[in-house]
């Protein structure tokens, strides 16, 4: 074991006995017969928390072995997770085909004989004052579709889905009925997992009770399937959307009338890699309980969710607190891994930052064993978060607002949404690996307030644009805000049908000349950033002249004359007010026979210029910059090279010349600024990614996953303060800091770090 390792422990060993004197002093003044009583609800204040379930729960399909949970026991859970410094419990009690109390609806595993895990749990937890919450299963509940097969949702064809149950059906009475039952063991809430409506086809549900309430609302029969040339398939969408809506608010609803102190969250499916097949949208599905729950998980999603989650779930419910669940296992809930500290060190402190609360999800082994190891570093970890619980929850200084548009989901993404996905995803990857404070803007709520919070807006790709939002745009803009396009953003009518301009053009302040087939496109700068052969209108004006001059920020970093992939969708435009910089380059694809046949993942080399790579344009007191390609989607994409990126960021720093906090640090190091204007304090957190190196996969190869975070890396790290600084101080005492004027130079040894920095 490592001295870093050694040092972490000793110092989680004395927070978790403190943590016990304080639960003994708790337990002293707690009443037995009532959850805990308090001012205000248990998640207001809640840093980390963990969810224990055994693992099989969901896999056997009712044929569990013997000795499935027979040792899980809801008072050792309690007390293990009271060790490892959690300071609320979400034990699962519902799984698909058992509950783990004694129910008048639904069996319990054979392993219990007499044992009821729910009261085991409950009595402990209120002895110790612990909120304990009751995780239950949702979407695929498969003892009740085997009772009530008419339940069970149906396919276009009328044929039954067998694992996904409608949620216009009566099951919704009997979840009422199990929640009431849970409710009566005096515990503090619900986590119920989860309202979809399946992963993938085949797609719900035509049953004769959703096909009536369709009719009743649409004045017309459903679409007979998914069917994208269809306008009744966008009211089949909104129709599917509404279901979910008004199944969480119905269970909502119920929850309260049990007992307004009854907290209750769903996990939620709104964001990126989920679509419109699940049934949700980002801001209406996250609004349904008392906080939205998310899942960041690396194992599914990559190391870049954390921070992607954290900031989404944020933006789709302003004002709330979030919870975002992570696990302790190395590839996925049930694979009774244990990760190694640092590596749940980079996510807890990853999400923590970005002021999310967070739990931590431990699946047992199979007969419920609790593994000593991972409460060991589970507790290493929750301790250090709670001793660092004052660096937290303050307001993120963010510079640029990735707007995220459902109808371009939908209607552009279809059945592929990834495309569109990968330059969003894009846009938070170009911000996080160049140190650029983020946050996210929905179509769904959009409004002058929220774009206002950012100096730059980023429309990714955002295909298709009501005039509402152009509007808001345009108002943003002229009072000062800033806007970034890339790709084929507005080029497309609410169906995803193209147009022959885009309604973006006033403000771009150009025409579209052509939109480019394939996605192998290039950029190239010379010396002064402004070598296009198609034309320099509004070069003329003093206002463009001036815009030319500090262009070259632009270009900083990147070869001149050389031309670069920045590969994505990628439009001709001719300029009309705007200034062009820059030229973008089509491939050689272009002049083969059968362009898509030569070896479509792989791009082809630069040809020709086809038109400028950026537009600079002024509209009132603000300024737009466009991309005729799409530096964000090249950054998510395969082929990433590094100076796509830059480009990007070099947009940023071009529409925003000097942010409040400049943060110089490497690319693997994810720097969050947060401020408490009370105190006149930035936090700058830094956390570094520091995955291993790996081997090829047995399968799926080339496809390998990033190792495992096992060292604290050293590196340096630059900050620049805008407005002054009068102190500069590190959390870590290893950290060497040298505060020089409005400057700190810094050297980190360690995966978390705060820089404490006062104005
Ligand atoms: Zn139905």
């Amino acid at each position: 074991m490592s001295h870093f390792l050694l040092k972490i422990l000793s110092v989680v060993i004395r927070l978790t006995a403190g943590s016990f004197c304080l639960v003994t002093v708790l337990c002293a003044t707690a009443f037995a017969g009532a959850p805990p009583v308090a001012s205000t609800p248990w998640f207001a204040d809640a840093l980390v928390g963990m969810e224990v379930g055994p693992t099989g729960a969901q896999f056997a399909g009712g044929k569990h072995a013997p000795d499935y949970a027979r040792n899980f026991n809801g008072r050792d859970i309690v007390q293990r997770c009271l060790q490892a410094n959690a300071e609320y419990l979400v034990l699962w009690v519902r799984d698909g085909d058992f509950t783990f109390h004694n129910s008048k609806r639904l069996p319990k595993p054979a392993s219990f004989g007499d044992r009821d895990v729910l009261r085991e749990a409950a009595d402990e937890a209120r002895r110790h004052r612990l909120p304990l919450i009751v995780y239950c299963q949702l979407q695929y509940p498969a003892h009740d579709l085997r009772l009530n097969p008419d339940w069970k949702a149906r396919a276009a064809d009328g044929k039954p889905i067998d694992h996904l149950v409608c949620y216009n059906s009566p099951y919704t009475n009997a979840v009422k009925e199990l929640l009431a039952e849970m409710w009566s063991y005096g515990i503090s809430g619900f986590h119920l997992d989860m309202v979809d409506q399946g992963f993938g086809p085949p797609h719900g549900c035509w049953c004769d009770r959703c096909q009536k309430l369709f009719e009743a609302a649409y004045q017309r029969p459903m679409p007979k399937g998914v069917n994208w040339e269809d306008d009744g398939w966008d009211k089949m969408l909104q129709f599917r959307y509404a279901t979910s809506d008004r199944f969480e608010k119905m269970l909502t609803d119920s929850i309260r009338g049990l007992d307004p102190r009854a907290t209750v969250d769903f996990n939620y499916h709104g964001n990126p890699p989920f679509s419109w097949e699940v049934g949700q949208t980002p801001v209406v599905h996250a609004g349904n309980g008392d906080f939205v729950t998310g899942e960041a998980g690396q194992w599914a999603f990559g190391a870049l969710s954390a921070s992607f989650n954290a900031a989404w779930y944020r933006a789709a419910t302003p004002g709330k607190p979030f919870q975002v669940a992570v696990q302790r296992g190395v590839r996925m809930y049930h694979d009774q891994t244990t990760r190694p500290l640092n590596d749940m060190r980079w996510e807890m402190f990853t999400l923590l930052a970005h002021g999310a609360f967070v739990t931590m999800i431990d699946k047992t082994a199979y007969d419920g064993w609790l593994d000593p190891m991972a409460y060991d570093r589970i507790g290493a970890v929750l301790g250090e978060a709670r001793a660092k619980r004052g660096h937290f929850r303050q307001t993120p200084v963010h510079e640029v607002g990735i707007y995220f548009s459902t109808r371009t989901r939908d209607w552009m993404g279809r059945d592929k949404p990834a495309y569109y996905f990968q330059s969003v995803q894009g846009a938070h990857k170009a911000c996080v690996y160049e140190h650029i404070g983020f946050g996210f803007l929905f179509d769904e709520n959009l409004n002058p307030e929220g774009l206002r919070q950012f100096p730059i807006v980023c429309l990714p790709n955002t295909g298709i644009l009501t005039e509402r939002e152009v509007d808001l745009f345009r108002r943003y803009v002229e009072e000062g805000g800033n806007l970034l396009i890339t790709g084929q953003s507005g080029q497309f009518d609410r169906m995803g049908r193209t147009l022959a301009q885009s309604v973006l053009n006033e403000l771009i302040g150009a025409k579209v000349k052509a939109r480019l087939e394939g996605a192998d496109h290039w950029m190239r700068f010379g010396p002064d950033a402004n070598g296009t052969s198609a034309g320099n209108a509004g070069a003329s004006s003093t206002r463009a002249a001036s815009t030319l001059a500090r262009s070259n920020v632009l270009t900083t970093d990147l070869r001149p004359d050389w031309p670069f992939l920045v590969q994505g969708p990628a439009t001709i435009y001719e300029p009309t007010t705007a200034t062009p910089v820059g030229q973008l380059l089509d491939s050689h694809r272009a002049s083969l026979a059968n362009p898509q046949g030569y070896n479509s993942d792989w791009p082809l080399s630069a040809r020709q210029v086809v038109g400028p790579a950026v537009l600079v344009n002024h509209a009132g007191k603000g300024k737009v910059v466009t991309f005729a390609g799409s530096p964000d989607l090249a950054t998510a994409s395969e082929h990433h090279i590094v100076e796509a990126r830059r480009l990007f960021a070099n947009a940023v720093r071009l529409l925003n010349p000097v942010p409040r906090v400049l943060v110089s640090a490497p690319a693997n190091v994810e720097a969050v600024v947060t401020d408490d204007p009370a105190t006149r304090t930035l936090r700058v957190h830094l956390i570094a990614y520091n995955a291993t190196p790996q081997t090829t996969p047995a399968k799926e190869r080339p496809y390998v996953l990033p190792g495992l975070i096992e060292d604290a890396p050293i590196f340096r790290a630059r900050l620049e303060f805008r407005d002054g600084l009068r102190g500069a101080k590190a959390l870590n005492p290893t950290t060497q800091l040298k505060k020089r004027g409005n400057r700190v130079e810094l050297t980190v040894n360690d995966i978390h770090e705060v820089i404490i920095c006062n104005y």
